[in-house]
């Protein structure tokens, strides 16, 4: 008799008892789900030995490889004197540490810091933090947002009435409040003979012409800093940031930036607004806070802000709560994930590591498929040319034969490695790229 396999078992185990996210089940009759035994470094291994080399670090998640010793240490560490204890009322040392470094990091000018647990958490965490500010401030009319348009701030239901792609709001048109959006600074939507710069130029006199007739009734302007991920990878030029943060104190709306997936040198500054020279009035961190390890989120905001709601009367606090705000563990991996940066002088290794990708990736960029090539930082993406819609599933097929976890969005295929992958490695997710686009 022959023994299922153990990674069959799990799978089939998976498919009765786990609903997974982002998934239309049924197309599991035919699309095996991958089970997972162990991570090393930039690699995720299969239970019989198979090897895929992470190439999306995880949704966005992973900067220092799976199993990292330096963070399964410091974790280790906090297990045995604190997993967790509640922030209303009470405090540890992990939560202040990483919150005074965190605010060093961006020279103090942002300097409370209100912690959540993913992503979407700290999003809600600043648009009721920024209403409430204009609430208590005398202006309770200042309580609309506007966003840009294909940008993605998460799924609850308030972060998808900012969110602006149709695949995962228009469902759920019917429960969201109504939101504006403004023209994109994507530099794939510019018009042809326009650079980049002069259509961030072009998409912040759209903003403009919103603000002037509705600055009144705004609360905040949401961005993703230089790179709108779900949109696509879709890149713009930092001009756009100064505009906006220009135009958002001419006419007093908040300016928050969702650094959830941009922020931890993804775009080769350890913040993307830094490249703009702009601070927000909140800034929204998750995903590689913890280096990927545990979910965490803070949202960090000014002086300003923080005052807003100091008061005698209870109400005027933000009372918004998460039962696992600040929690000891999490705090713990983000302060590994610090020490990781400084220590190793991150941003400046990866300089050198984007590089020798760019320079490898030029059969890759000409290839007769490929369009748009483009890199910011530690994030590459390319369309390719192709009619089949279902090519996003293919492609991931096609890729993990290679060995390599790619999930195209649409047609769009980009990588997001981990910041610990060695020029190896790089090469062989460049070779691996190309075989899977010459299988089609
Ligand atoms: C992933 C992401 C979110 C949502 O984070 P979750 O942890 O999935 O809730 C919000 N904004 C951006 C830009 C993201 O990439």
């Amino acid at each position: 008799m022959n023994k299922p396999l153990l990674s069959k078992n799990i799978e089939a185990r998976s498919l009765e008892f786990v609903w997974h996210p982002c998934t239309q089940m049924k197309q599991h009759e035919t699309l095996p789900l991958i089970p997972i035994a162990r991570g090393e470094g930039a690699w995720l291994l299969g239970f019989e030995g198979e090897r895929y080399l992470d190439a999306i670090g995880s949704w966005w998640v992973n900067l220092f490889g799976h199993s990292n010793p330096r963070i399964n240490a410091a974790v280790h560490e906090q297990l045995d004197k604190l997993e967790h204890v509640m922030l209303a009322g009470f405090t540890h040392e992990p939560v202040v540490e990483l919150s005074e470094r965190l605010s060093s990091l961006v020279s103090g000018r942002l300097g409370h810091c209100f912690y959540g647990s993913d992503g979407a958490s700290a999003i809600e965490i600043a648009l009721k933090m920024s209403y409430h500010y204009w609430h208590n401030s005398g202006h309770p009319e200042k309580n609309g947002f506007v966003s840009l348009q294909n940008g993605y701030h998460g799924e609850t239901l308030g972060t998808l009435s900012v969110t602006d792609v149709a695949l995962f709001k228009d469902t759920y048109a019917p429960l969201l409040r109504a939101s504006a959006h403004v023209p994109t600074p994507d530099w794939r939507y510019a018009a042809e003979g326009v650079s980049p710069e002069e259509h961030a130029q072009q998409a912040a006199a759209g903003l403009e012409a919103y603000l002037v007739q509705h600055h009144g009734e705004t609360a905040a302007f949401i961005i993703e800093p230089l790179v709108q991920g779900a949109a696509g990878m879709g890149m713009y030029h930092p001009r756009y940031l100064k505009l906006a943060r220009d135009l958002c104190n001419k006419y007093g709306v908040h300016l928050i930036a969702d650094e959830i997936a941009v922020g931890f040198g993804r775009t080769g500054t350890l913040f993307a607004c830094e490249q703009g020279n702009i601070t927000p009035d909140f800034l929204c961190l998750a995903k590689g806070l913890s280096g990927g390890y545990l979910p965490l989120a803070v949202v960090m905001t000014t002086d300003t802000v923080y005052q807003g709601f100091y008061h005698d009367d209870t109400t005027f606090g933000f009372l918004h709560s998460h039962t696992h705000s600040g929690n000891a563990l999490a705090c713990r991996a983000a302060l590994a994930t610090l020490d990781i940066f400084e220590q190793d002088d991150i941003i400046e290794t990866n300089r050198a590591k984007a590089a020798y990708l760019n320079h490898i990736a030029k059969p890759l960029a000409f290839h007769r498929k490929v369009r748009n090539f483009r890199n910011c930082g530690m994030i590459w993406a390319f369309e390719v040319e192709t009619g089949d819609p279902a090519f996003s599933g293919k492609f991931f097929q096609a890729a993990l034969a290679q060995g390599l976890v790619l999930r195209p969005l649409g047609n769009t295929v980009y990588f997001m490695p981990p910041y610990i992958i060695s020029e190896q490695e790089l090469d062989q997710l460049v070779a691996g790229t190309m075989r899977a686009l010459d299988a089609f």
